[in-house]
Formats: C-alpha cells, structure tokens, sequence
C-alpha cells in the first residue's frame, strides 16, 4: 500500500526581501530572510520550527500560506504543487490550510460579534444559510470549549486565553488539512499555555489535522511537537523526531538552545554550552557554516564549506561538520 502524500511539503523554500534606496527604488541589497529549506509534514503530524527571533521561522510561515511569495522554491499540498498560482485558483486550498495567530487581541477584529468572526469563513466559502451557519458555529465554539452564547459577545469581552480559542475556532471552521500555527500561546499567561496547547492536541486527533507550528519556546515544542526543525538564519540546521532531536542533538545550535531552555525531558542531555555574539545579518550571512561565528568547535573548514544535513546516528538529520568526524 502507497504511504500518504503529506499535506505540506516545502523543497528549497527561499525568500530574499530587497533592500530598495532612491527614487526609483532600486534594490541594493538582498536580506536572505528563508535560504533553501524542505521539509514535509504527514497527515495528523505537528512539525515545530524553532529558532531564534529572525531566523525565518515565520516567513516560512507566511510562505506556506501564500501571504509572502517565495523568491524560489516549491510549496505542494497534498502533492498540487501551488507556488505559482493565481489568487483565483489558490482559493480552493485556501480553506484546506488556516492559520492561527499568535497574537489573540490584535488578529480578531474588534468591531465582530464572535459569531459573526467565526462564521465568516462559512458565509465566504459554503455559502450557508443563516440558520445553518449559527449552528455550525454553536458546534465548532463548543469543540474549542466555549458556551454556544458566546456568539453574541465581543472580542474584549474575553479573556486572552479565550480569544486565542475563537482564533481556533475561525480556524478550525472550514475543517482545514493544516493549520499554521505562528506562536499561538506565547502571547498568553503560562497558566493558560498549557489548557490552549491540549486543546490543539485534542483537536488534532479528532480531525485528524496536521500542524505547522512555529515557536522559539522549547517547552512548547517538546509538549506539542512530534518532529522538530531547528532553524538558523534562514536555514534547517537539524530536524527529526522531536524525542531524538531534543535527547540528542547533534547541532551546536541545538545544543545551545536546549541548554538555555530547561525541557522536561529527564533523558535530555544538558551540557552547558552558552552562545557568545548576536545572530549575523541575515543580509550578509557567513561564508561555510552560517553558525561558525558562533560555534565554540569551529574548524577551518567551517568557514569555508557549508555543511549538508545529513543523518546522524539517532535517527535524524544535522548539518555540522562534526559529524563527519564521529
Ligand atoms: Fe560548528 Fe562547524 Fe558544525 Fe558549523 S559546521 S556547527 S561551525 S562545528
């Protein structure tokens, strides 16, 4: 039996935002935001890209989502490739992928009963009565744990935990394959991290959905996540099983994030390995590997040659050159 397609997959996803001066606007330089990335994702699967602020995570995002254009590069869901289309032939994968902000105040229009919010993507896409959207929007607030009367009230009528569940719930609407996820809880108390993360597990083994989540919060990552791609300026530096990818990491990179960020995974290794220096300008990345700036193991060769991923003894895939030497 063929295995399924996965919904998403991205091949040499790049992005590069010019830097126009003048009157005419001409671009001078290149900031390479995405430089090349793949992955994919299988039905009812969570992928967590993860890395520091401005290492692409959320252009990746937008990407995925057609909110930015790639630069080059291939993005299929469900093996239709649909880098190129025209805004009228995206509309039908539209509803399939949804997306999940990560801010609950701003990404909800104040003005909307929250009815009327989750029931646009209803009224746009499957054209339903009044009578049948009100109760369709009565079942999906229900699933995201919200009263039926919640409906009739607005935005800053709740709290920021329930808003971030209306956000779901608009999301959840149009019954998506996909929901990209852009730092869905870290606008939100810690206290109330944990109920909204459960509620997307919970959704996702009802409808089966799968998530691309993005988040720089390891924690997160590790309660949520079934595979992880580390990212460093504009590149997948490591990604696999979250259990070998978090256990085991074979990046420096990834070692130095796990170290900063205690998980609660017992069987983590934490060696204290503390990053010295800022993240280099993604408008003049580094020669060879992009980290060597940074790497207390660099070699003269990493200054030079870029390192591939490639698989690692655990199970997953790294670019350093270390691993040639183990
Ligand atoms: Fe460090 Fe070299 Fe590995 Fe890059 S390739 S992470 S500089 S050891």
């Amino acid at each position: 039996m063929n295995a399924p397609l996965p919904v998403l997959e991205v091949e040499g996803l790049t992005k590069h935002f010019p830097v126009e001066r003048g009157v005419l606007r001409r671009a001078v330089a290149w900031v390479r935001a995405v430089d090349g990335v793949d992955f994919a994702i299988d039905p009812g699967e969570t992928l967590c890209l993860v890395g520091e602020s401005g290492c692409g995570k959320s252009t990746v995002a937008r990407m995925v989502l057609r909110l930015t254009e790639p630069t080059s590069g291939a993005i299929r869901l469900s093996g239709t490739d649909i880098t190129t289309l025209s805004e009228s032939a995206m509309a039908p994968f539209r509803r399939r992928v949804q997306m999940v902000f990560q801010d609950p105040y701003a990404s909800l229009n104040p003005r909307l009963r929250v009815g009327r919010i989750v029931g646009e993507p209803l009224e746009n896409f499957e054209r339903l009565g009044e009578r049948e959207r009100a109760e369709r929007v009565g079942e999906i607030l229900a699933k995201v744990g919200l009263r039926p009367e919640s409906a009739n009230r607005f935005p800053f009528e709740f709290s920021g935990g329930q808003r971030q569940r209306v956000g779901i719930a608009r999301a959840l609407a149009l019954r998506p394959e996909l929901i990209v996820a852009d730092e869905p809880v870290s606008a939100l108390d810690v206290s109330v991290q944990a109920q909204v993360l459960n509620l997307l597990m919970d959704l996702q083994e009802e409808f089966g959905l799968a998530f691309l989540f993005v988040s720089h919060d390891l924690a997160v990552v590790e309660h949520i996540g079934h595979r992880v791609a580390v990212m460093y300026l504009g590149r997948v530096v490591e990604v696999g099983p979250k259990d070998s990818v978090l256990a085991e990491p074979k990046h420096p990179y990834t070692q130095a994030l796990i170290a900063a960020a205690p998980i609660a995974d017992p069987r983590a290794r934490r060696e204290r390995l503390v990053l010295e220096g800022d993240v280099p300008s993604p408008l003049n990345p580094p020669p060879g590997c992009r980290f060597h700036t940074r790497c207390p193991f660099v070699m003269p060769r990493c200054r030079e040659e870029e390192p591939k991923l490639q698989a690692t003894s655990d199970g997953h895939l790294a670019a350093c050159h270390l691993l040639d030497r183990a």
